[in-house]
């Protein structure tokens, strides 16, 4: 169970007040171990929070360095709480996303050391998202 000082603190640490919807957001985020599908965090705001007030609070937790978007091998779109290591200058979650295709989750697998990657002449990157599809560990288990 994350405790609720410490997301306050993480808000006030990227410029957000406490409002309960900031707050339950976080709290599922932080509490997952894998990203999380944007409909699941839809579905426990609902009480709390419309979707327009939901949407706008995920594009400036995501334009803050919070949270971070990812698709999955199917489409879906999820979030994941980001590294410490982001901010409102510049996200850093440039890491593996796996896809399990047993138990559709997707997990940020910051541990991963990518390959240093060169574009061709010409051609500038912004970001770039590296996705691994396959099985994870709790479902090979
Ligand atoms: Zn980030
Ligand atoms: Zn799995
Ligand atoms: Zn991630």
């Amino acid at each position: 169970m994350p405790n609720v000082e410490k997301l306050i603190a993480l808000l006030k640490s990227h410029g957000f007040k406490k409002t309960p919807a900031r707050i339950r957001v976080l709290e599922i985020l932080t509490k997952s171990s894998k990203a999380v599908p944007y409909s699941e965090i839809e579905q426990q705001l609902k009480a709390i929070a419309d979707r327009v007030t939901l949407y706008r609070l995920l594009i400036s937790f995501e334009k803050q360095g919070i949270i971070h978007k990812t698709h999955d091998h199917l489409g879906t779109v999820k979030y994941a709480i980001c590294s410490s290591a982001c901010d409102a200058h510049a996200h850093h979650d440039e890491h593996v996303h796996f896809n399990c295709i047993k138990c559709s989750g997707t997990f940020c697998l910051d541990t991963v050391v990518l390959p240093n990657i060169t574009l061709p002449k010409g051609y500038l990157a912004n970001s770039y998202q590296f996705a691994i599809t396959g099985i994870c560990k709790n479902c090979m288990s």
